[in-house]
C-alpha cells in the first residue's frame, strides 16, 4: 500500500478543503518560483527523469512530450491545452482533482506552461462538470488573487493566464486535435496527423495538450525530485495513479494507489471487494471501458501498471477498473458498450462510422440469442477492419472491448448463437437486414 507521505493528493476526499490557503498549507506553491528560476531544460530533463507517462489514457512519456515543443517562439505563440474533458465511461479520477486539488493543477499549468514556453493556458473541461467548472474558476480566482497568476505569476518573471472553457458532452472532444477544433469553436471532429498539435496545433500554433491528472502531478515530482517518483511503482511505469473503482464492489471508490499494484489487492483493500466474494467475479475492465475485458483468471494476478497490461492484451488506459461479477450478463455488458461507441462516433471514417454500428447490432443480437455461429467471425472481421483503419484512436477504443469479449468469453457467445438465423424469432432491436427479411416475410 502506498505511504502517506508519498500520497500526492492528499486531498481527494475533500477532507483538509479545497481552498487556496488549506492548499498552501498542504505545501502547494510552495518553491514554485524557485523551480522556475532552474530553467525550462531542468524542468523537462526533471519529467523525463521521473519516466512520468500520461495519465489520460495514451501512457505517453510526458517528458518528451513537453520536449516537442519548439525552444525558440517564433512568429507563433505557444499554447498549453488542459485536456479536463474527462469522458471515458467508469473514469471519474480528474473530476476529483479539479474540485478538491485545483491548485495542484493550476500551479501545474504554470510550471508546464513555462517549460514550453506558453503564457496562455487553456483548461478544456466537459459540459457536465459544470460544478467542476464553476469550483475550478473559483481556485482560477484564488490564484489571481495572491499574483500566483497574470503577470509575473508567482514572482516567477513568467506571466501566464489561464482561460477555462467548457466542452457540449462530446466523447470524442477528449481526443486532442478534436479537442483543439471544438476550443476553436468548430466541429469536435479529429485532425489528420500529422502535423501533430505540438508544432501544429491551437490556431496553427505550436500546443501541447496534457491531461489534468498529468499536469497536477509536475510540481510535486519536481519539489521531491525525479528519483523519489521514480522510486514508486516500476521502471517505465513509476509513480502513483488514481484508480477509480466501480461497477460490482462493495465500495465504489477512487485512490491513489502505487502503479503496479496487484488488481485483486486495489479491489479487495480498497473497494471493499467484489460483491458475492472474489469468486463471484466474471470479468474486470481494467482502464476504462475502451480497454479489453480481463476474465477473472488473469484478474487474479495482473498488476495495474502500463506494460503488465499490454502484455495480457488489455491497456491501463485511464485506470477506470469496471468489475463486472457472474451476476450480469457479459454480452449484454459488452453491447452496451458498443452502443456508447456508436453514439459517440463523429462519422468521418467509414470503418468507424458503419462498424461501430454493426458491431453493437451483432452484440444486441448475441445477447438476445439471435445471432448465427458465422457471425462471431465476423463480428471479429469487422473490429479487425476498424482498428488501424481510422483517423483516431477511437476505432481501436471501439474495437478492442469486442476483441477482448470474443477472446476470453468466446463459448458463452457460442452457447446462445444458431446454425441458421431465427428469421421468425422477432428481433428487439431494429437490424436493417433482419427488419427487411421479417417484412419479407410476414408478406
Ligand atoms: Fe471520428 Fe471514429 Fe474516425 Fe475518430 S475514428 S475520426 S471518432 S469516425
Amino acid at each position: 500500500m502506498l505511504k502517506d507521505e508519498d500520497r500526492i493528493f492528499k486531498n481527494l476526499y475533500n477532507d483538509l478543503g479545497w481552498e487556496i490557503d488549506s492548499a498552501i498549507k498542504r505545501g502547494d506553491w510552495f518553491q514554485t518560483k524557485d523551480i522556475i528560476s532552474k530553467g525550462k531544460d531542468f524542468i523537462i530533463k526533471e519529467i523525463k527523469n521521473s519516466e512520468l507517462r500520461g495519465r489520460g489514457g495514451a501512457g505517453f512519456p510526458t517528458g518528451l512530450k513537453l520536449s516537442f515543443a519548439p525552444k525558440e517562439v517564433g512568429s507563433r505563440p505557444h499554447y498549453l491545452v488542459i485536456n479536463a474533458d474527462e469522458s471515458e465511461p467508469g473514469t471519474c479520477k480528474d473530476r476529483d482533482i479539479l474540485r478538491f486539488e485545483p491548485q495542484k493543477l493550476i500551479e501545474g499549468c504554470l510550471i508546464t506552461s513555462y517549460a514550453i514556453s506558453a503564457h496562455t493556458c487553456y483548461i478544456y473541461i466537459r459540459g457536465e462538470y459544470f460544478r467542476e467548472g464553476q469550483r475550478l474558476q473559483k481556485a482560477i480566482d484564488e490564484a489571481y488573487e495572491k499574483n500566483f497568476l497574470g503577470k509575473n505569476a508567482c514572482g516567477s518573471g513568467w506571466d501566464l493566464d489561464i482561460y477555462l472553457h467548457y466542452g457540449a458532452g462530446a466523447y470524442i472532444c477528449g481526443e486532442e486535435t478534436a479537442l483543439l477544433e471544438s476550443l476553436e469553436g468548430n466541429k469536435g471532429l479529429p485532425r489528420l496527423k500529422p502535423p501533430f498539435p505540438a508544432l501544429v496545433g491551437l490556431y496553427g500554433c505550436p500546443t501541447i495538450v496534457n491531461n489534468v491528472e498529468t499536469v497536477a502531478v509536475i510540481p510535486t515530482i519536481l519539489k521531491k525530485g525525479a528519483k523519489w517518483f521514480s522510486s514508486l511503482g516500476k521502471p517505465k511505469n513509476t509513480g502513483t495513479k488514481i484508480f477509480c473503482i466501480s461497477g460490482n464492489v462493495n465500495n465504489p471508490c477512487n485512490v491513489e494507489e502505487e502503479m503496479g499494484i496487484p488488481l485483486k489487492d486495489l479491489i479487495e483493500k480498497h473497494a471493499g471487494g467484489v460483491v458475492g466474494g472474489w469468486n463471484n467475479l466474471q470479468a474486470v475492465i481494467p482502464g476504462g471501458s475502451s480497454m479489453p475485458l480481463l476474465p477473472k483468471k488473469l484478474c487474479d494476478t495482473i498488476t495495474m501498471d502500463f506494460d503488465s497490461l499490454v502484455k495480457a492484451k488489455s491497456g491501463l488506459g485511464t485506470a477506470g477498473v469496471i468489475v463486472i461479477n457472474k451476476d450480469q450478463d457479459i454480452i449484454k455488458c459488452m453491447a452496451r458498450i458498443a452502443r456508447f461507441y456508436k453514439h459517440e462516433s463523429c462519422g468521418q471514417c467509414t470503418p468507424c462510422r458503419e462498424g461501430c454500428g454493426w458491431m453493437w447490432r451483432i452484440l444486441e443480437r448475441m445477447a438476445n440469442g439471435d445471432a448465427t455461429y458465422k457471425e462471431i467471425d465476423l463480428l471479429q472481421d469487422v473490429t479487425k477492419q476498424i482498428e488501424g483503419h481510422t483517423i483516431c484512436a477511437f476505432g481501436e477504443g471501439s474495437a478492442w472491448p469486442v476483441q477482448g469479449l470474443i477472446r476470453h468469453f468466446r463459448k458463452e457467445i457460442e452457447k446462445r448463437c444458431h446454425e441458421e438465423p431465427l428469421v421468425k424469432k422477432k428481433a428487439n432491436i431494429p437490424y436493417l437486414i433482419d427488419q427487411h427479411l421479417l417484412e419479407k416475410d410476414s408478406a
